[in-house]
């Protein structure tokens, strides 16, 4: 193919020069596509063949340098609960915007793309397990309907990365919705006058929430939006059982998209304490906590917004407050309607009593999330077995499911709903293994099912089910 010549936007760049640092992005020692989504790539008007050839892997790697103005971007955040004034892209860089196919503005950026003014003590890389797992969790979210960055390519560099042992280095080519985070707020907020810190609202009103300009007070609205986009997403995260692991306020976004995939996993029997992560020994990030992680998040990004919010910090303060007590409602209205159409049911008709005994049930028995719904929809009055033989006191699941069985469930709508296929850590370790020394085809194979989640496949029986007794326990790693 010939090349086609694509211009990234630089709107990041041009509103908010003072948080945007012109970089180039390290040039690879053999640029090797490893992975690219064609049906992203289509998605995005750009040319999937094109982007196989050395022309179009060096774009997807950030050595097109006409392409657009390449930047890091400044950020603060509270990680595990401490405040860090200075974060910023240590191994990223963000390419530019490119219009979609809907005529949504999408930023086009790198991971692992080298060091950079905020890279401290880091190498500014990344290696290729940890980029292909993200390349995979991301897919799997978008296609199980979470909102989520995604991912349209990771290239292998050449480069030998050392960790506890020398790795392959990697590059991952991201898309989002754009990369402004509670942290990008937190920076403006102490980095500048209130001037900054309200272009930065105007930039995030005007690609995020343009609604709110309307509104009678927008930065209000614009808190209001991102609490209501938030309180969606982590139900979301929580019907699925998806356990982010680093719920940092620099790895949560202004637009409401899943970012930022490092010790991230899914949940397999059910625990609200389930924790994955080696770095969070206080098990701040577990499962059961995430909506209540995601407020005290909101809540910092209330306090960056204070100065636009009212001429007075009394009136501010009230105004804020006000908002993010609508969290816990906006949650768990959107946790039930999640539920609900897990059990076939619409909202209205789910009595709480059931939703309760339910996780109860599940917490009793270590039932796996997973394979528990979607054995739910193959059982009838006359036939339990379904769900019955994943549990080793059948007896106490018996009355639970007469309750249920009386509601009449509507069984397509489970099955549009309860994926059969997940990234199950088992799997997910398997196929990085098998990638990291070469052999692709498990990880093809895992990306295919994971991508179609809800339609059964024959061959892929292995894949539905839940990881084998000695599997043992599990441990992410960033
Ligand atoms: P994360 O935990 O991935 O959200 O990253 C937290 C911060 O560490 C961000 O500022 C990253 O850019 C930075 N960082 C992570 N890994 C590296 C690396 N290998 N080199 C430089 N900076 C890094
Ligand atoms: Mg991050
Ligand atoms: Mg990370």
């Amino acid at each position: 193919p010939t090349s086609p010549k694509y211009e990234l936007g630089t709107q990041f760049a041009e509103a908010l020069p003072e948080m945007a640092v012109q970089t180039a992005a390290e040039v690879p020692a053999k640029a090797q596509l490893v992975a690219l989504s064609d049906s992203l790539a289509a998605e995005l008007d750009l040319d999937a063949e094109w982007l196989r050839t050395d022309d179009g892997v060096a774009f997807l790697a950030g050595q097109d340098t006409d392409a657009g103005t390449f930047v890091a971007q400044a950020y603060s955040g509270h990680q595990f609960g401490t405040f860090n004034p200075n974060l910023g892209d240590g191994r990223a860089l963000l390419l530019g915007e490119l219009r979609d196919r809907e005529g949504r503005l999408r930023d086009i950026a790198l991971k692992g793309s080298g060091r950079t003014r905020f890279s401290r003590m880091g190498d500014g890389r990344a290696v290729l397990g940890p980029m292909l797992r993200e390349y995979l969790i991301s897919e799997a979210m978008a296609a199980l309907g979470v909102p989520t960055t995604r991912s349209l390519a990771v290239i292998a560099t050449g480069h030998g990365v050392r960790r506890e042992t020398l790795q392959p280095g990697a590059i991952l080519t991201r898309v989002a919705a754009s990369h402004l985070r509670v942290g990008s707020f937190q920076y403006a907020r102490i980095a500048g006058e209130d001037e900054l810190l309200r272009r930065l609202a105007d930039h995030a009103i005007a690609r995020h929430h343009p609604a709110a300009a309307h509104a009678e007070n927008p930065y209000l609205a614009l808190l209001d939006a991102v609490i209501s986009a938030q309180a969606s997403l982590v139900a979301q995260w929580m019907n699925v059982g998806f356990i982010h692991g680093v719920m940092n306020t620099d790895n949560m976004t202004i637009s409401g998209e899943t970012i930022d995939y490092g010790p991230c996993a899914f949940m397999d029997r059910f625990d609200p304490a389930t924790v994955f992560s080696s770095i969070d020994a206080q098990r701040r990030y577990a499962y059961g906590n995430q909506p209540q992680i995601a407020h005290w998040n909101l809540v910092r990004f209330a306090e960056t917004l204070l100065p636009l919010l009212a001429d007075s910090p009394e009136r501010g303060v009230e105004l804020a407050e006000a908002s993010l007590r609508r969290f816990p409602d906006l949650y768990t209205d959107a946790w039930r309607a999640g539920m609900a159409a897990k059990l076939g049911l619409a909202p209205d008709d789910v009595p709480p009593e059931l939703l309760g005994d339910l996780m109860d049930l599940m917490t009793s028995h270590a039932l796996d999330f997973t394979s528990f719904f979607r054995a739910l929809a193959r059982v009838s009055g006359d036939d339990r077995t379904p769900v019955v033989s994943l549990v080793s006191e059948p007896e106490a699941l018996g009355a639970w499911l007469d309750r249920w069985l009386a509601l009449g469930p509507d069984r397509e709508l489970m099955d549009r709903t309860n994926p059969v296929y997940i990234p199950r850590n088992h799997l997910v370790e398997e196929a990085l293994d098998a990638a990291t020394g070469g052999d692709l085809e498990p990880f093809g194979t895992l990306l295919d099912a994971v991508t179609s989640p809800f339609q059964p496949r024959p061959g892929l029986e292995r894949y539905a089910q839940p990881a084998p007794e000695d599997f043992g326990p599990y441990t992410t790693y960033c």
